[in-house]
This record gives C-alpha cells, sequence and structure tokens, in this order.
C-alpha cells in the first residue's frame, strides 16, 4: 500500500506522524507518470474560483509582500464575520483548520489529561491530543446508526475530559450527525459539570464540510460558551492551498485560544484571497452544487459498478468491501492507474473501506472505469 497512514507513538511519548504520499512518491512507486495522478484522498476540489487567477495576475501583491500580514487580518475577519453571521471578536484566523486545531489543543489540553474522540473521525483530533501529552479516549460510532456518534457514553467520557473533538459532517463516513444530537450532548455536558462544580469539557466541532449541507451548529454558541466551530477555506472554497481555517466561538472563549495564536501564519496572497471569496460566495455555491451533482452521479456508477458506496452529504464517499484484503486489492488496482484512494490501516474500524473525494467529471469518470474494470 502506498498510503502510509497516520502512525502514532505510545500516548506516553510524543506523537509522531507521517503525512501523505505526494503525487511524485506514488508515481515513482507505481512507475506512471506523475501528470497520470489523481488524487481521490484528500477531500480537496478539484479546480480554484475563476477570480484566483485575475487576483493572482494582477500584480496587486508586489509592493506588499516585503511586509507582514496585519496583525488583526481585519478584513479577513470583516469578511468572515458577514459570513458567518458571527462578530468580529468571536473569529479566530488560522493556517488552514488544521492550525486551529492544533491552537484549540494548545489553549484546552492540558498534559496528563484527556480528550474524546468519537471513533473514526478525523486523524489529526487524537495528533493533536498526544502532542499535548494527553490521552485520546477513542469512544466507538456506532456502524449501524449510520456511525452516529454514542451519546451517552460521550457524555459520560467527557465529565473528565478537557476536549470533546467532534466533527459533523464526519470524516471519513460523511454524514452529519442526527438533528439535535450535538445539542443534547452540549446540554448534557454543562449540567454534569453544574452538578460537579467543574469546568465542563471544551467541545470542539469541526465543520469543514459544513457549506456541502447547507446547516451549521454556530448558532448554539450563544448558550454554549464551551462550543468551538471550526470551518475552512479548503475544501468548498476550494482553496485548500491558500490555507486558511477559522475558529468561531463566544468571545471569551476566543479570548482564551488567541494568545496561543502566531502573529502572521497566514500570508497576504491568502488573506487577500480568501477575504474575496468569503465577500463573493457564489463560486463556493456553484462549487457546492456541482459537487453534489457530481457525487450522485459517482455514486451511482461505482453502484454499477458492483461497489457498495454508503450515503454522503459531503465531497467525499465511503465505499464498503467484504473483507480488507478486497478494499486493499481494490486501492492497489486504482493506484496502479494513479488514482489515489485513502485506505485506512488493519485494525481500524474502516479497514474494510476505501474513502474518495469527488472530483471533476473527467476525473470521476477514470475511477468509474478502473472500478469497472476489478473482477467483482
Ligand atoms: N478538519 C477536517 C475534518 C478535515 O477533513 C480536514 C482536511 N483533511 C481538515 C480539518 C484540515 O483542513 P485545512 O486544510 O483547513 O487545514
Amino acid at each position: 500500500m502506498t498510503q502510509t497512514p497516520v502512525t502514532f507513538a505510545s500516548p506516553l511519548q510524543p506523537a509522531s506522524y507521517s503525512w501523505e504520499a505526494t503525487d511524485e512518491e506514488v508515481a515513482a512507486r507505481y512507475g506512471i507518470d506523475v501528470s497520470k495522478i489523481v488524487r481521490f484522498d484528500l477531500n480537496t476540489s478539484p479546480q480554484p474560483p475563476d477570480f484566483l487567477a485575475d487576483l493572482l495576475a494582477a500584480g496587486r501583491f508586489e509592493a506588499r509582500l516585503s511586509e507582514y500580514p496585519p496583525s488583526d487580518y481585519r478584513r479577513l475577519v470583516e469578511a468572515a464575520s458577514a459570513a458567518y453571521g458571527a462578530g468580529a471578536d468571536e473569529i479566530l484566523v488560522g493556517a488552514g483548520a488544521d492550525e486551529i486545531l492544533d491552537l484549540i489543543g494548545k489553549a484546552f489540553i492540558s498534559s496528563g489529561g484527556t480528550a474524546v474522540i468519537p471513533t473514526p473521525s478525523y486523524a489529526m483530533f487524537r495528533v493533536v491530543t498526544e502532542q499535548r501529552g494527553a490521552r485520546a479516549v477513542a469512544v466507538p460510532r456506532i456502524a449501524d446508526r449510520a456511525w452516529a456518534f454514542d451519546g451517552d457514553a460521550l457524555r459520560e467520557a467527557a465529565s473528565t475530559a478537557d476536549v470533546v473533538w467532534l466533527c459533523s459532517p464526519n470524516n471519513p463516513t460523511a454524514l452529519a450527525e442526527p438533528s439535535g444530537a450535538i445539542e443534547t450532548l452540549l446540554s448534557g455536558i454543562t449540567a454534569d459539570a453544574q452538578v460537579d462544580g467543574s469546568r465542563p469539557a471544551v467541545v470542539v466541532v469541526d465543520e469543514a464540510y459544513a457549506e456541502f449541507t447547507g446547516t451549521s451548529l454556530l448558532p448554539l454558541r450563544a448558550r454554549h460558551p464551551n462550543l468551538v466551530v471550526v470551518r475552512t477555506a479548503s475544501k468548498a472554497y476550494a482553496l485548500a492551498g491558500l490555507r486558511v481555517g477559522f475558529a468561531i466561538a463566544r468571545p471569551e472563549t476566543i479570548a482564551r485560544i488567541a494568545p496561543y495564536r502566531p502573529p502572521g501564519s497566514v500570508s497576504t496572497i491568502s488573506v487577500t484571497a480568501v477575504t474575496r471569496a468569503l465577500e463573493e460566495p457564489a463560486a463556493m455555491r456553484r462549487n457546492v452544487e456541482r459537487v453534489a451533482a457530481e457525487r450522485e452521479r459517482l455514486s451511482r456508477d461505482l453502484g454499477d459498478a458492483g461497489w457498495q458506496v454508503l450515503p454522503s452529504v459531503t465531497n467525499f464517499l465511503l465505499v464498503r468491501f467484504d473483507d480488507p484484503g478486497r478494499a486493499s486489492a481494490a486501492a492497489d488496482a486504482l493506484l496502479r492507474v494513479g488514482l489515489v484512494p485513502r485506505t485506512f490501516p488493519d485494525g481500524h474500524p474502516l479497514a474494510a473501506y476505501l474513502r474518495l473525494t469527488v472530483r471533476s467529471a473527467a476525473e470521476n469518470d477514470r475511477l468509474v472505469a478502473a472500478a469497472a474494470s476489478l473482477p467483482a
């Protein structure tokens, strides 16, 4: 398998992990031309918005790139404030959602503490937790309830935790938590903390894929100061290479994270382009519509090729195979023609699954053709 999965050291040692293989590494390993590689493993959008090329060509940046971006990212914060319906003091800017998760870890997870993760979920939750010298407590999701989290078990585990890491819609299971489930959990955690006289765990809801569903838990922050919502320009906005993400929470909560923020981890080019993307969301909305249509088409065509595709509200699909060996054989067949799926290591609850990003129609056609040519 070419994909080196995220790997972990013992929880008692600093966590370590490795990144995805690069296009060049995959091409070299499979002896194919790098131009043939298509990333079905990263959940990005295949094309940046049209305005980006004009913005970069206009020569607007030359005079400004010898200086730092404004340390408060003021215009970007204003644009995010309008786009998310939050106050400027409720928003924190970071270099992608990943830096935001790191800052949340630094602000709230104590060495020797715990953080709770309904599993499977986004791999960085565990990495960030272990990097803080804390223990990641995995609470298994329920496979036959569309991988929904176990609210009672989470509430129990949260009573002694610093942070609860949620992701909705969840990567890699592709569905949002059932309506009301996160609100019920938040209320339960607050009630238990009141009984104990303790501070409730910080509940992070990573909404990297929220634009694909049109719904958000942002309004819940009014009643839940321990809620931190994470958003990104990487997925629906199709600007992953610019590395911009946000934490959105009540001002007093943002004030607890802000001291950990580096003064200028987001470049002037990124600040300018993402400001524009947030101010003119038409390109993002078109992308969301295109992805939804292409997702249904790809799901149907892979189904026709004999693959078991699970329902998705995101820009990626989870495909189930009869056993891990078959998932691994399918991954290998895709990689041989340059198509890179997300695989899950042995022992992972999704070892018999592949995760595949919905890409352009032409790229998806290559995936369907490769699936159809596999022995049943
Ligand atoms: N959160 C989730 C759930 C993700 O799937 C990803 C992307 N893989 C990220 C965060 C990271 O996003 P960003 O590019 O903004 O760092």
